[in-house]
C-alpha cells in the first residue's frame, strides 16, 4: 500500500504518520527527517542542501528521487506499505514518483491532504521550534516554506483530485480526532 500526507508545515504530518504507521504497520518515510540526518552526519549529501534547508526551499529533485528510489527497493518487500510524509513536494517530483512506482509494479492507492489554517501554522510552528530546535523553524523561513508549498506542492493539489485518490481532512481538529480520519480513509482503500 502506498499513501501519500500532503500538508502545509505545520500540519502535523509528522505526528500523524508516527500514529498512524504505527497502527497500520506501515513504514513513515519522511524526506525531511532522512535529508536533517544527512546534515548531523555532515556527510557529502547533507554539506550540499544545508543551506537550501535552512533558507526554507527545495533540495533538488534529483537527490530526493535518488533517495526515494533507494527506500521504494529496501522498504517494499519488508512492510505493508510505505507513508510517505514530505513526498512528493513539486510536479516533477510526482511524475518521478510514478515511474518509480511503476517499475515497482505499485501506484499510489490514497493522498490525505490535510487542510490547515495561516495562523494555526505559525503557532504550531512556533511551538514546535521551543521544544525542537529545528533551525528552519522560525517566523521568517516559515514564510519561505509557506511560499513554496502555495507555489510549488499545492498544484499536487488538483492532480490527485483529478485521479480522484485525495482525500481532505480537517487538520485543525484535536490530533485524535485526526488520526481517526487518516485512519478511516486508509481502511477505505
Ligand atoms: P519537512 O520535514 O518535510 O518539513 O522538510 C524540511 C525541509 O526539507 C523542507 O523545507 C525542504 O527544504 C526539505 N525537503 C523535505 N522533503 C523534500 C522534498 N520532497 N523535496 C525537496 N526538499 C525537501
Amino acid at each position: 500500500m502506498i499513501v501519500v500526507l500532503l500538508g502545509p508545515p505545520g500540519a502535523g504530518k509528522g505526528t500523524q504518520a508516527n500514529i498512524l504507521c504505527k497502527s497500520k504497520e506501515l513504514f513513515h518515510f519522511s524526506t525531511g527527517d532522512i535529508l536533517r540526518d544527512e546534515i548531523k552526519k555532515k556527510s557529502e549529501i547533507g554539506q550540499k542542501i544545508e543551506s537550501i534547508i535552512n533558507a526554507g526551499k527545495l533540495v533538488g529533485d534529483e537527490i530526493i528521487i535518488k533517495i526515494v528510489e533507494k527506500i521504494l527497493s529496501e522498504e517494499l518487500s519488508r512492510n505493508k506499505g510505505i507513508l510517505f510524509d514530505g513526498f512528493p513536494r513539486n510536479v516533477d517530483q510526482a511524475r518521478g514518483f510514478e515511474e518509480l512506482l511503476k517499475k515497482k509494479k505499485q501506484k499510489i492507492d490514497c493522498v490525505i491532504h490535510i487542510l490547515i489554517d495561516e495562523e494555526e501554522i505559525i503557532k504550531r510552528i512556533q511551538k514546535r521550534q521551543s521544544e525542537e530546535n529545528r533551525d528552519d523553524d522560525n517566523v521568517d523561513v516559515l514564510k519561505s516554506r509557506l511560499d513554496v508549498y502555495l507555489k510549488e506542492t499545492t498544484p499536487l493539489i488538483d492532480l490527485y483530485k483529478k485521479n480522484n485518490i485525495l482525500k481532505t481532512l480537517d487538520g485543525m481538529q484535536a490530533i485524535e480526532s485526526v488520526s481517526n480520519d487518516m485512519s478511516k480513509s486508509i481502511d477505505e482503500i
